[in-house]
């Protein structure tokens, strides 16, 4: 940005503005003279003499030329722009992917002895960190109803360090009492990172909601383009030190070329939530209507599950939720998802097209049962959509071929 702002930004105004200091975007002679930082790719960087090159370590401060591995303006532009639109955060740390940056928040928090707390509706492979690596590294991983704060608090011991939230949870799209859950969790002097990556920090500032640690997929949103992978987590002056120490020690890094590519999706991720929200919510009370379906899960929606906590929390959504089909089975759910055209097959979500993966969660859950206790028994597989940019009409006349797929299929 040419010039120092006046006033407080709106949020949309700094997607646009963020990380755009005129030092990265220019030269010593001419600072600021393009847009955007140019892709440096660094590994060496150069000292003018031997006693720069002893002091140049020991100074390890952020957006100071040191070594490839703490990144070069195009790493330090988009770390500050995600820093510059997470209320509350003194700083993002880049990770190769969101499962890194996952781990990288673990890391900062846990040590052997610990126990962690995690919701039961967490991402899979956060379920896999902890029944695996930690539990490998002598931490052990307890999982507990995402929907039930007191059973959280029944949970702790003396020795929970650390609680990893998700809200709404991956596939069956749980909204948490997140400052409730912080109110419990800070009372023990837990910390409490948020995988936040479903509504970003313009849906939900997590850090002013009660976590320490935010985690994102950039390869979601803020990539937007199904083209790069990439996560980040950021934090307050406190937990930003630690996480910052722990990523330098275990050379966490992102090259620039993906940087790049991130501030590009980053600059148009306001429109392209606003747009896929839109379209995401009149798709899911058009399938609520349907015959074939059971339970939409999108917090969004007036009536879905989660909606009152939603909308106390959030400003925001996006274009993925999740549908339960009434009663048949795998075969029926996976004819309907063959018999798309425009949703393609495949995981990730938050690009510009849309996707379809198959739900059936009950294999990845410990603390609650699936279906959930007030659903139907035999409405168990359902399917997972990421709506994307395409014209809605277009989305739903492939849907409406879909549920016809399902509707002849054979299943009881
Ligand atoms: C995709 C995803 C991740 C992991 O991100 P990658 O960039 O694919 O490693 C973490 N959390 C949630 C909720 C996700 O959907």
């Amino acid at each position: 940005m040419a010039k120092t702002p006046s006033r407080p930004l709106h949020p949309a105004t700094r997607l646009v503005t963020g990380g755009r200091r005129s030092e990265w975007t220019g030269t010593a002679a001419q600072p600021g003279a393009v847009v955007n930082p140019p892709v440096y790719r660094a590994s060496t960087h150069l000292y003018p003499d031997t006693a720069a090159l002893k002091t140049g370590p020991a100074k390890n401060e952020d957006g100071r030329f040191y070594y490839g591995r703490r990144g070069a303006p195009t790493q330090w532009a988009l770390a500050e722009a995600l820093t510059e639109m997470e209320p509350g955060a003194a700083g993002t740390m880049l990770y190769p992917s969101g499962v890194a940056a996952i781990f990288g928040a673990l890391l900062a928090a846990l040590r052997p002895g610990d126990v962690l707390l995690m919701t039961d509706n967490a991402y899979e492979p956060s379920r896999a960190l902890g029944r695996a690596w930690l539990h490998e590294f002598g931490v052990e991983t307890r999982w507990f109803d995402p929907q039930d704060p007191a059973a959280f608090a029944a949970a702790l011991c003396p020795r929970s360090k650390v609680v990893l939230l998700e809200s709404p949870g991956s596939l069956t799209m749980e909204v948490q009492d997140i400052p409730a859950l912080a109110e419990v969790a800070h009372a023990q002097g837990l910390c409490v990172i948020v995988d936040n990556t479903w509504a970003g920090p313009l849906g939900f500032p997590a850090l002013t909601m009660g976590a320490d640690i935010t985690v994102m997929s950039l390869t979601k949103h803020v990539g937007g383009h199904s083209d790069l992978m990439m996560g980040s987590a950021a934090a307050g002056p406190e937990w930003y030190a630690k996480l910052r120490r722990m990523a330098q020690l275990t050379g966490q890094v992102v090259s620039p070329d993906d940087a790049a590519l991130a501030l590009r999706g980053l600059r148009t991720m306001g429109l392209r939530l606003q747009q896929e929200t839109a379209a995401a919510l009149a798709l899911a009370e058009w399938l609520a209507g349907r015959d074939e379906v059971a339970r939409v899960l999108c917090p969004m929606l007036p009536g879905s599950p989660g909606h009152a906590l939603w909308q106390r929390d959030f400003t925001g959504g996006c274009g993925l939720f999740s549908v339960v089909l009434r009663g048949k089975d795998a075969a029926a759910r996976n004819a309907l998802i063959d018999a798309l055209e425009l949703f393609g097959i495949g995981y990730s979500w938050g690009g510009f097209e849309s996707l379809v993966t198959p739900l059936d969660p009950a294999g990845t859950r410990s603390a609650t049962p699936w279906p959930l206790p007030d659903m139907d028994p035999a409405d168990r597989f359902g399917v997972r959509l990421s709506i994307g940019l395409e014209a809605v009409e277009d989305l739903k006349a492939d849907l409406e071929r879909g549920l016809a797929a399902w509707r002849g299929a054979e299943g009881a």
